[in-house]
C-alpha cells in the first residue's frame, strides 16, 4: 500500500497548521507514521488521497451512523442550501429537529442547539450552577467532555493517547471547582458529597467512549441518580458520542436513569457542527432570553446543519438500525476474540451498541486505570494491520470504533479476514 500523498500533504499540511490536523485525535502520534489525509467517502468506505479504499470505522468519530452521503441526507442538505446559508434569525427547521429531540428524551422539554459538542457541555456547566447557585461539579477520571478549561482534567482518550495529565494553559482557578472521581466506583462520588456541599452537578458519559468502550454497573448508575437527587445535585449525562447512537434516543433509556440535563452533538448533526443541551422546562428557563444565564451563537442552528440533521434522524428513526448494530458489534467481538486466542493475545473487548472497543489487555476494563493496562504498542501494529487489509481505525487504543448503518454481510467478511491477519501480525511481531 502506498501512501506518498499523504505523506506530501502532511509535510505540506505542518507548514501552517499545527501538526497538520485540526484536532490532535486526528494526529497518529501513539501509532506511529503519518496520518492519512482523506479525499472522499461513500457508504461503509473511505479513500484516501492515494486511492486506498477503506471500510470506514471511524465515521468522523461517530457523527456518520448512516454511511457517508445517505441519500436523504444530500438531497435536504441540496435543498437548504438553495434557500440561503445563514440568516440570523429563526427558522422552521430548528423546530422541527427541537422536537424530534425532545420526543427522543423523556427528561426533556425543551433545547437550545449550539456548534460542537464542547459548546453543549460548557453550556450545561453554566446552567446547572445557574440553577442550583453553587459552584462544584463531579467529573469522572477518563470521560471527556470537550476542551473547556473546567473539564480538562483527567479526560480521558486525546490526552490519554498523548501521555498529557491535563492541558497546559488551563489556570488552576479553572480547574479547582472540579471534582474528580473514578468511574464505577460510587463511593468515590460519595467521599465528594460527604465534603462539600457546594456540589451543583455530577457529569457523565453514561456509557463511556473516551477511555474506550465501558458501561456502567446496574449499582453505580442506579446509586449515582439516587444520591445526586437525594443531595439537590443535578446530573448531567453528557451524551455527544452515546446519543441517537446506540437507541433512538440516548444511552439513558438502555440503562434505566433519566438525567436532568443532556448534552447532545455528533450523530444529531449528521456531520455537520451541531451540539445541544436540554433539560426540563423548569432547568431551561434559566437560559436567556427567559432567564438570566447567557449563553449565544452567531450560527447556532444554522439551518443547512438543521437539515443536515433533521434528514439524519429522520432515516434514522425509519431505518431502525439498532439490533442490527447488535448483531454486527457481537460478530465483531467473536472474530476479535477468536483470532486473539488462536494467536495467543491477551484481549478483553467491551461494546455498547454501535460502539465496540478490543483493549490489548487481559484485565477486565471497567474504569480507566483498567484501561490504561492496555499494550499500546500492539495496538499500534493491529492499527497499521489493519490499514493495509484496508479498515480504517481511530489511531487510538481509547477510542471505540464505530458501526455505521451502511455495513453489510461483504464488510463482515472483509473484517473477519483483516482482523485475523493483524492479529497473527501482532502475535509475531517480537515487541
Ligand atoms: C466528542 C465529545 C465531546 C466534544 O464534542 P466536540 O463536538 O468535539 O466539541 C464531548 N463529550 C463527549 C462524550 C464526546 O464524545
Amino acid at each position: 500500500m502506498n501512501f506518498n500523498n499523504s505523506e506530501q500533504l502532511y509535510k505540506k499540511g505542518c507548514e501552517h497548521l499545527v501538526g497538520a490536523v485540526n484536532s490532535p485525535v486526528r494526529a497518529f502520534a501513539s501509532v506511529g507514521g503519518n496520518p492519512l489525509f482523506i479525499d472522499k467517502a461513500k457508504g461503509a468506505y473511505i479513500k484516501d488521497v492515494d486511492g486506498n479504499k477503506y471500510i470506514d470505522l471511524v465515521l468522523s468519530y461517530g457523527p456518520m451512523i448512516l454511511g457517508h452521503r445517505n441519500k436523504k441526507v444530500e438531497k435536504a442538505v441540496s435543498r437548504a442550501l438553495k434557500k440561503g446559508y445563514s440568516f440570523g434569525a429563526s427558522t422552521n427547521a430548528e423546530i422541527t429537529l427541537a422536537k424530534i429531540v425532545c420526543d427522543a428524551f423523556p427528561g426533556m422539554d425543551k433545547v437550545r442547539f449550539v456548534n460542537s459538542g464542547t459548546e453543549a457541555v460548557l453550556s450545561a456547566i453554566r446552567l446547572a450552577r445557574a440553577h442550583t447557585n453553587k459552584d462544584k461539579i463531579v467529573k469522572f477520571s477518563g470521560c471527556y467532555h470537550g476542551h473547556m478549561d473546567a473539564m480538562l482534567v483527567a479526560a480521558g482518550s486525546g490526552l490519554a493517547t498523548l501521555s498529557l495529565p491535563g492541558s497546559k494553559g488551563v489556570p488552576a482557578q479553572a480547574v479547582e471547582n472540579t471534582l474528580i472521581a473514578e468511574y464505577n466506583n460510587l463511593e468515590s462520588v460519595k467521599a465528594h458529597f460527604e465534603k462539600h456541599n457546594d456540589i451543583a452537578a455530577v457529569i457523565l458519559e453514561p456509557v463511556t467512549g473516551n477511555m474506550g468502550v465501558v458501561q456502567p454497573t446496574d449499582e453505580f448508575i442506579k446509586g449515582l441518580r439516587k444520591i445526586t437527587k437525594e443531595h439537590g445535585v443535578l446530573l448531567i449525562c453528557d451524551e455527544v458520542m452515546t446519543g441517537f447512537r446506540s437507541k433512538f434516543g440516548g444511552a439513558q433509556e438502555i440503562i434505566g436513569i433519566e438525567a436532568d440535563i443532556t448534552c447532545l452533538g455528533k450523530v444529531i448533526g449528521g456531520g455537520f457542527p451541531v451540539g445541544a443541551y436540554g433539560a426540563r422546562n423548569e432547568i431551561m428557563e434559566n437560559v436567556a432570553p427567559l432567564g438570566g444565564m447567557y449563553q449565544a451563537g452567531t450560527l447556532s442552528g444554522n439551518p443547512i446543519a438543521m437539515a443536515a440533521g433533521i434528514s439524519t434522524l429522520t432515516e434514522l428513526k425509519k431505518q431502525n438500525p439498532y439490533n442490527k448494530f447488535n448483531v454486527v458489534a457481537e460478530r465483531i467481538e467473536g472474530f476479535l476474540l477468536k483470532s486473539a486466542k488462536k494467536y495467543g493475545v491477551a484481549l478483553t473487548v467491551n461494546r455498547f451498541g454501535s460502539m465496540i472497543n478490543p483493549f490489548f489487555t487481559a484485565t477486565e476494563v471497567k474504569n480507566f486505570t483498567d484501561a490504561q493496562t492496555s499494550d499500546t504498542s500492539k495496538f499500534a501494529k493491529f492499527f497499521w494491520a489493519m490499514i493495509e487489509n484496508g479498515v480504517f481505525l481511530p489511531p487510538s487504543q481509547f477510542e471505540a470504533w464505530f458501526l455505521s448503518s451502511s455495513l453489510t454481510i461483504r464488510e463482515m467478511k472483509k473484517l473477519e479476514i483483516a482482523i485475523d491477519a493483524s492479529m497473527k501480525l501482532v502475535a509475531n511481531s517480537v515487541n
